[in-house]
């Protein structure tokens, strides 16, 4: 088949999509429920400030997103956070510097000093003790929760991994398969013996600089570019439509009945419905010129079982982004996020953003809160459908962008067997 593909969710996944198959020939129509594309990359103005109010960062592993926003003309507008440390909110309610030489929390030298400081000498030790371990041990495991369990104890699971893990995948790492936790990671540890090389060498050889990088002005820049590239191409974007009855070779649309080759790019559509998980993000902004010494850095992490808070994370969003200098007028935004629909967590931040950074934050000029759904996996698939998006690829814009791109040419590349 090589007529119109009818692409299913206008997100970042949809579009990236329709982007790559339009460019290889193909009709495309982008069917979007809501009434504006972008999906969890959105922006919004709080206090005067023109924030994210979803993803604000993108791994720099695999250089795929760097890649798409260069070809969308944003290439000079990507930026690196400032170079401070994130923090680790501890159970016993003080505050450590994150391990400098990690990946996802597992370190790469279990008695740095930095280790030492946030778990403790004991669980340190423990963790060190890995590298006695034949590399099968953990090997198999399912989850990275239980491989790190295996090899390096339960402290460095529950007090470093599973605070990152919960902000970045809003799951615990007893639920996260290690493939889609540290793509690789399996692998390294066979062939270098140990999690503890395994995590050194990816350290060594991920791009210089931060892990992580931004846009300027925001990333959801990127769906904009993505946008007016999709218009000048010539693909079609329907909002606010329903799309029902979805076969591989068609849907209806509004009522409409459409034939062509369908992409799902959304959770739940032609798959299992099993609920995502919700998370709200207070935002505040607040006037205190003391935060300009950034005293948690980036942010602050939170262990599990961290009394007196209930966020589980915080985000000094001006701290970590410098671009920010030029529009935020010497005020502060900080975002801090909750699990599930929390209607009262504007409420709640205040006296969070105050325990976590360790100080009073002053006067709250304005403040935002919202609720998004994360795709659960996927777990059924319909046979012939081509899906892409968070639900097969994974939480985050590096897998998902990357899947997306592959998808879209595997599709291409099935036209052109054909055609020969
Ligand atoms: C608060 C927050 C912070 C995040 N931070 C980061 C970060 O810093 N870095 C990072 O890499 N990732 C981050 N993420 C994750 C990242 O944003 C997502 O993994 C990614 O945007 C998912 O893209 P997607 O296109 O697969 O799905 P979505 O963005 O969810 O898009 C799906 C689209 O499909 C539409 N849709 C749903 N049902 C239907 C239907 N029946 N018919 C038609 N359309 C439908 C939706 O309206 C939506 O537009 C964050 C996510 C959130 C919520």
């Amino acid at each position: 088949m090589t007529g119109r593909v009818l692409v299913v969710g206008g997100g970042i996944a949809g579009l990236v999509a329709a982007r790559r198959l339009v460019l290889g020939g193909r009709e495309v129509v982008v069917l979007e429920s809501s009434d504006r594309v972008g999906g969890q990359l959105a922006r919004h103005s709080v206090g005067g400030i023109d924030l994210d109010a979803g993803a604000e960062s993108f791994a720099t592993r695999g250089g795929t997103v760097a890649a798409l926003a260069t070809r969308l003309g944003l290439g000079d507008e990507i930026v690196a956070p400032a170079a401070l440390p994130a923090w680790l909110y501890r159970a016993d309610g003080t505050a450590k510097p994150l391990p400098a030489t990690s990946v996802l929390g597992i370190p790469g030298i279990s008695l740095a000093p930095d280790v030492v400081d946030a778990i403790g000498l004991r669980a340190a030790m423990r963790a060190q003790l890995e590298l006695l371990l034949p590399s099968v041990v953990g090997a198999k495991a399912a989850t990275i929760g239980e491989l790190v369990r295996r090899r390096m104890g339960s402290a460095v699971v529950d007090q470093l991994v599973a605070p990152i893990v919960r902000g970045v995948h809003s799951m615990s790492p007893d639920e996260l398969s290690v493939e889609r936790a540290v793509p690789g990671l399996r692998s390294a540890l066979l062939r270098d013996g140990s999690l503890t090389h395994a995590v050194r060498g990816m350290r060594k050889n991920a791009p210089a600089g931060s892990q992580v990088s931004g846009i300027r002005g925001g990333l959801a820049r990127l769906i904009d570019a993505l946008m007016s590239d999709l218009e000048r191409f010539g693909v079609e974007v329907r909002m606010n439509t329903e799309v029902s009855d979805v076969t591989p070779e068609g849907l209806n649309a509004n009522g409409e009945s459409l034939s062509g080759q369908v992409l799902v790019a959304a959770p739940g559509v032609a798959a299992d419905r099993t609920p995502g998980r919700k998370i709200t993000l207070a935002t505040l902004v607040v006037d205190e010129p003391e935060l300009d010494a950034a005293p948690r850095g980036t942010g602050v992490l939170v262990a599990e079982g961290a009394s007196g808070v209930t966020a589980r994370a915080l985000t000094h969003v001006t701290a970590k982004w410098p671009w920010l200098d030029e529009t935020r007028g010497g005020l502060h935004a900080l975002r801090l996020s909750y699990d599930g629909d929390r209607p009262d967590a504007i409420e709640r931040a205040r006296d969070d953003a105050v325990a976590l950074l360790g100080m009073p934050i002053g006067r709250i000029v304005d403040a935002a809160s919202i609720t998004w759904e994360r795709a659960a996996p996927r777990s059924h698939a319909v046979d012939g459908m081509r899906y892409v998006g968070e639900a097969g690829a994974g939480t985050g814009l590096a897998s998902v962008v990357a899947q997306a791109e592959a998808q879209a040419e595997s599709l291409l590349d099935a036209d052109s067997e054909r055609e020969r």
